[in-house]
């Protein structure tokens, strides 16, 4: 029996005129659309005139769910995937039905669009020949700091998903982790009529946003110029140095000994030798 195909489509953002016609295409074509939030995907789908079926499913779907789906799949329907808003899969539902499909030897086949990290990089005027995408930080304040220490010394382009609740906790985290004179660019309601996209040192974008409430709504991506690559070499050099000596030294006195030999902050490399850098 030839198997079916599962279409990974990227929606718009916000603006229905980013819709692709080939995802009109595929989605009116396919035998059903798995939706994250089927209530939310119906009115996408209205405006396009398209009347395929839909069903619910994210990756928090029961296995049972899954299964069917991948049974419909392997019995030749071909299905369509699709999020809330720009690419299913990048902070999104679909994963495991994607890895799932692949291991059956289903044909999985990306339908590109939006998606708000590439969008947000396109426009921001920040380094984007390399970049690393960390998704949404960790809710919980303690948790969202080590988040951020661990890629301190990262020297790409680093970029978040955020939203309004939290934006204003985690750009002051920022600033106290990378430092309030870092470059970066916040990005909100991209493709909507609030679309903002604003830079400035970090501590600049605490101040903005504490300027008015209208800054800190909507959805965000934060996109944070990379660390100095001269500094991150010099503080990955006293984290080296640090860890030799902590083989045979409290962590303490080789952080104490680091220092003086790199000439570099004893906190920082204490602190990276306490969360095991
Ligand atoms: N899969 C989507 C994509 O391809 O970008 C991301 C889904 S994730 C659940 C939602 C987050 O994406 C929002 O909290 C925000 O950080 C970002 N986002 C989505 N739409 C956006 C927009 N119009 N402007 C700015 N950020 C947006």
């Amino acid at each position: 029996m030839t198997q079916g195909v599962l279409y990974v489509v990227a929606t718009p953002l916000g603006n229905l005129g980013d819709m692709v016609p080939r995802a009109i295409d595929i989605l009116q074509t396919v035998d059903l659309i798995a939706a994250e939030d089927t209530r939310h995907s119906r009115k996408l789908l209205d405006h396009f005139a398209i009347t395929t079926d839909i069903t619910a499913y994210h990756d928090h779907s029961t296995e049972a769910k899954r299964e069917a789906l991948l049974r419909l799949l392997q019995e030749g329907k071909s299905l369509a995937v699709i999020s809330d808003a720009g690419t299913p899969l990048i902070s999104d539902p679909g994963f495991k039905l994607v890895q799932q499909a692949r291991q059956r030897g289903v044909t999985v086949v990306p339908v590109p669009g939006a998606c708000a990290a590439i969008t947000a990089l396109s426009a921001a005027g920040l380094p984007c020949d390399r970049f690393v995408f960390e998704g949404f930080l960790p809710a919980k304040a303690s948790a969202r700091c080590k988040a951020l220490q661990q890629i301190a010394t990262e020297s790409r382009t680093i970029v978040f998903y955020e939203s309004s609740h939290r934006i204003e906790a985690s750009i002051g985290d920022m600033v106290t982790v990378f430092g309030p004179d870092r470059q970066a660019v916040i990005a909100r309601e991209l493709t909507k009529l609030y679309e903002t996209i604003h830079g400035d040192t970090l501590q600049g974008l605490q101040a903005w946003l504490g300027a008015s409430p209208d800054h800190c709504r909507g959805e965000f991506v934060v996109m944070v110029a990379g660390a100095d690559p001269v500094a991150s070499m010099d503080a990955d050099e006293g984290v080296r140095v640090g860890r030799l000596l902590a083989a045979e030294l409290p962590v303490s006195q080789a952080a104490d000994l680091a220092a003086r030999i790199t000439g570099l902050p004893r906190r920082a490399i204490y602190q990276a030798l306490l969360k095991g850098d």
